[in-house]
């Protein structure tokens, strides 16, 4: 087990808060820059409990530098594809085990983002 730290509420509010601006039309590459720490350290994801559009499911806001975090429940956007290998069973409150795989995270985030630009454009 990962004996990270992680804080929400408070300034991990600001990092929580860059899922809602993702959430119609991402544009972010990640990792993105932190507001909290400058560093190069947010990841973001969803996870949808059921397969159809629309789905409930849970979004992850975490940067892997300064362990601010921010979870909820969502209702998953129609773009979000389940990460590859991450099943429910993986998934807690708090984002270690997504921070585990962070660059797994990060590559599949930005396929879907540069499917969408592809798209509209
Ligand atoms: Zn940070």
């Amino acid at each position: 087990m990962s004996s990270i730290e992680w804080f929400d509420g408070g300034d991990a509010d600001a990092i929580y808060g860059l899922l809602g601006q993702e959430y119609e039309h991402p544009t972010r590459l990640l990792p993105a820059l932190c507001p909290v720490c400058g560093q190069l350290g947010v990841h973001l994801a969803f996870h949808a409990w059921y397969d159809t559009r629309p789905s409930r499911g849970g979004g992850w806001a975490w940067c892997s530098s300064c362990h601010g975090y921010g979870h909820g429940s969502w209702v998953v956007p129609v773009w979000w594809r389940n990460i590859p290998g991450v099943s429910i069973h993986d998934l807690t409150f708090s984002p270690g085990t997504l921070d585990d795989r962070a660059a797994l995270v990060d590559e599949h985030w930005n396929l879907l983002v540069n499917e969408l630009e592809r798209v509209t454009t």
